[in-house]
């Protein structure tokens, strides 16, 4: 798998570090976000699919905090499935917005 070395969202860009293992006061984590430096970590200690929903997952919690909405954990949940699903879903669509990037 490609690594990604960064997300882009309106008002930041993210460095995605990729680490053995992401931990939570001794929990393990798929990754984390710290939107104070920009940085989302991805554990490598699960599979490629996991390591890429969990910078869509962690990406709508920097969209929810830069935007000042809600980040409600179990809506950011169901948002990265439904996204990832409607990237895969509607290729001649997502060729068109990068045509008219701009
Ligand atoms: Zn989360």
């Amino acid at each position: 798998m490609k690594k990604i070395k960064e997300v882009k969202i309106p008002f930041s860009t993210y460095d995605v570090v990729y680490k053995k293992d992401v931990k939570d006061m001794g929990k393990i984590l798929y990754g984390d976000i710290d939107h104070n430096c920009e940085i989302i970590r991805v554990s490598e200690r699960f599979s490629e699919r996991r390591q890429i929903q969990t910078i869509v997952h962690e990406t709508l919690h920097g969209i929810n905090f830069d935007m000042g909405l809600p980040d409600v954990e179990k809506n950011v949940e169901m948002l990265a499935g439904t996204l990832i699903y409607f990237i895969q879903h509607n290729p001649e669509l997502i060729e068109e917005i990068q045509k008219v990037k701009g």
